[in-house]
């Protein structure tokens, strides 16, 4: 056999690939052998002969790269002898992981298509649709068996449902959520939901072990509570999400404000509104704003006189002849400006809470329950359905201050649910299997578990150092 040796040119290149030390030899037809074995029968030893497969693999059609093996041949036996191969092992195992690894990383983000139109723009790798298909079915497959351990604590647990489509049929996703560390803990997805499915999954969740939670957040349906108290007891604290009150309370505004299709905010809706957001947080500032901005609007219409409305209807073009009719127009369009001004308020104070990484303050028990009373002295000067939204607070006001202010928004948890379902929805992966799976690669990026390998620069430089070193 001859046999490529190192020379000046490739000196380099054989170290880089492991070739120096004589135990992987390449022949010139490419052929990747080891050394002589001694043959186990007769003991003499044997001789080079030829290969025992053509050599291909993951990416043979990218590079025009194979990878084969010699096998060997003892004459006084007649005997040919397959060998094992390290060195071609590895170089498999590596090219193979590679591809997978990058097919799975960007299958969070990519559909198959994509991923496969990627891999050839960036790196002139083909891969065949299937093969990612199949790379990622069977990473979904291995999923189904990862399970995540966590710790029970006495601490506030979120609990969501949401509901979604998959394969055309009506699921729910289920999650618990360990507020104080941040993560989930369980999280599952069921075609059947009933409150006594739920409860089924409570004591699963939460099996009869100390320490026991000290309580749920949870959306304001009803049965929740009820489902809660009757695996744990009446003591269990069951708190209702403020921001998703808080939700309810603005889109069922917007409705009662609705003529045709334009919703006709004004300041003093602004203001009750914001009254009304007053009860569990303190938004004494964002009041005291409106305040001033409406006290702005009283002294402009105070001092709008025929002259100035005159002003405005040249500097705003508007239409109307009548007098009237031209004063609300101006009023209308400063008021408007007022409620801009307010929102950039709003937007720039929540950019900064962020950034300063601080939370709205949330009111005691008793300061919320007097925001609650004034709120209901005053209850008429609001839209029906807002009055109606009023009683219905009322009612369970009990669950509004459950937690006593420790936690009082799933917050976190929509965080959560928001971006894995955005991108479900986009990859158009409508399976069980792939989306339990995306769900899985989430969480487990969350506790740090890694589900591929990561290369090194220099692991992928001797990829394609091999590559090209091969190459026909
Ligand atoms: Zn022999």
């Amino acid at each position: 056999m001859r046999r490529i040796q190192p020379t000046l040119i490739n000196f380099s290149i054989f170290g880089q690939l492991d070739l120096m030390s004589g135990d992987t030899l390449i022949s010139d037809k490419g052929i990747i052998h080891t050394k002589r074995e001694v043959c186990d029968i007769c003991g003499n030893v044997c001789q080079y002969n030829g290969s025992s497969n053509i050599g291909k693999h993951i990416l043979t059609t990218s590079s025009n790269s194979f990878l084969r093996k010699g096998q060997q041949y003892c004459s006084t036996c007649d005997k040919t002898i397959q060998v094992d191969n390290k060195w071609i092992d590895n170089m498999v195992t590596s090219f193979n992981e590679y591809v997978a690894t990058q097919i799975i990383s960007l299958s969070d983000k990519l559909s198959e298509d994509d991923i496969v139109t990627h891999l050839k723009n960036t790196m002139s790798i083909e891969i065949s649709k299937s093969t990612v298909h199949n790379i990622i079915s069977k990473s979904n497959e291995d999923l189904t068996n990862l399970e995540f351990d966590y710790k029970i604590e006495e601490g506030f647990y979120g609990y969501d449902e949401q509901f979604l489509m998959i394969d055309g049929k009506r699921a729910y996703r289920i999650v618990f959520y360990d507020i104080a560390n941040n993560k989930v803990i369980y999280e599952d997805i069921v075609y059947k939901f009933s409150k006594k499915i739920l409860q089924e999954i409570i004591i699963k969740v939460f099996p009869k072990t100390e320490p026991k939670p000290k309580g749920f957040v949870v959306d304001m349906k009803l049965e929740y509570p009820s489902a809660f108290r009757n695996v744990f007891g009446k003591k269990i604290k069951i708190q209702f999400c403020i921001f998703h009150l808080n939700k309810l309370i603005l889109k069922e505004y917007s409705d009662a404000l609705k003529i045709g299709k334009k919703v006709k905010w004004t300041l003093m809706h602004y203001y009750n509104m914001y009254c009304l957001f007053n009860i569990f947080y303190n938004r004494s500032f964002e009041l005291n704003r409106l305040k001033k901005l409406m006290k702005h609007l009283e002294e402009f219409k105070m001092k709008l006189t025929k002259e100035k409305i005159l002003f405005y209807v040249n500097k705003y073009k508007i239409k109307y002849n009548d007098h009237g009719r031209q004063r609300e127009e101006v009023v209308e369009i400063i008021e408007k400006k007022l409620m801009k001004s307010f929102r950039k308020i709003l937007h720039d104070k929540r950019n900064l809470r962020k950034k300063r990484k601080i939370t709205l303050e949330i009111r005691s028990i008793e300061s919320a329950k007097k925001k609650f009373e004034n709120i209901q002295y005053e209850k008429s000067i609001f839209p029906l359905k807002i009055q109606k939204r009023i009683e219905k607070i009322k009612k369970n006001f009990e669950f509004f201050i459950a937690s006593e202010g420790e936690v009082i928004t799933n917050n976190k948890l929509e965080g959560f649910f928001g971006s894995t379902l955005k991108k479900f929805r986009k990859k158009g992966r409508k399976s069980l299997l792939s989306f339990s799976a995306l769900l899985k690669r989430k969480r487990a990026q969350c506790e740090g578990i890694k589900l591929f390998r990561k290369f090194t620069i220099f692991e992928i430089s001797k990829i394609f150092t091999v590559l090209s070193f091969l190459a026909q």
